[in-house]
């Protein structure tokens, strides 16, 4: 498979609504999987999709596990029920008599580990040769710097942006003194700011595959589940106003178009 014998983009998206439509159904794909969080399901309906092809969907980092029992894995749960809902803007609200902080951080987990999927089935397509530059189509490019070892921004390839990138937030999800996972530790007084970085940075990520490779998301049918990824993510982000407009500029035209019809 290779990405010149298909050549529709992000253009070809935005053209068209059908395609624009596609998301995935959560009630009845949940259902029927029952006692099984998101990402599991998500991961079986890949699977199911990719078996007996030739290639596979593959995890690029491994993802990042909310212990099941805890009131995180709750909060968990209880976004995924109200997704199943189908009002996308009441899905993201926050839950009545809960921690914004905590509400945050699982969400932030959960795109995570979402982004590292997504990206995972693509990343035979996203290469040193393909992607010389971390870019988000002709008029955004990026240069890593994590701003404590890395200070200094450097130019390098978007598979390699997107290492660092996706490594920097596992670190950061998996300390214990910013993502507190134990009942009664507090959340850290910059946990928003953190939070806000976090995703501004995965931003970057939907924004390279919608505009770099999407033809590949089309040829292996996950544009469902990007574009119910997506604006998830968007609606989350707009409900407690994480990511500043100017960040979010390469993905306008989709935002506003997949957020148009509010349901
Ligand atoms: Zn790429």
């Amino acid at each position: 498979m290779c990405s010149q014998n298909f050549p529709l983009g992000l253009s070809y998206l935005l053209v068209k609504p059908s395609l624009l439509a596609l998301e995935i159904d959560w009630p009845s794909k949940m259902s029927k999987r029952a006692g099984e969080n998101k990402l599991e399901s998500w991961m079986l309906i890949w699977k199911e999709k990719t078996s007996g092809g030739s290639r596979s969907s593959k995890t690029f980092k491994p993802k990042k596990n909310i212990p099941e029992g805890s009131h995180q894995y709750e909060l968990l749960k209880h976004a995924e029920a109200t997704l199943g809902s189908g009002n996308l803007r009441m899905a993201v609200m926050l839950p009545e008599g809960e921690d914004l902080n905590e509400w945050v951080a699982v969400n932030t987990v959960d795109f995570f580990n979402q982004i590292n999927m997504l990206y995972g089935t693509i990343t035979d397509f996203c290469t040193e040769e393909s992607c010389p530059v971390m870019s988000a189509g002709p008029k955004y490019e990026y240069h890593w710097a994590d701003g404590t070892n890395i200070k200094k921004p450097i130019k390098c390839s978007a598979p390699k942006y997107i290492d660092y990138l996706m490594t920097w937030v596992q670190d950061q999800l998996d300390d214990e003194t910013l993502f507190p996972s134990k009942i009664g530790v507090p959340f850290p007084k910059n946990f928003m700011s953190v939070a806000k970085t976090i995703l501004k940075r995965l931003f970057r990520v939907y924004a390279h595959i919608y505009h770099q490779h999407f033809d590949p998301v089309i040829q292996l049918q996950e544009e469902a589940h990007l574009n119910t990824s997506f604006k998830h993510f968007i609606f989350f982000v707009q409900e407690f106003n994480l990511i500043d407009r100017r960040e979010l500029a390469p993905l306008q035209e989709l935002i506003e178009k997949l957020t148009s019809k509010d349901r």
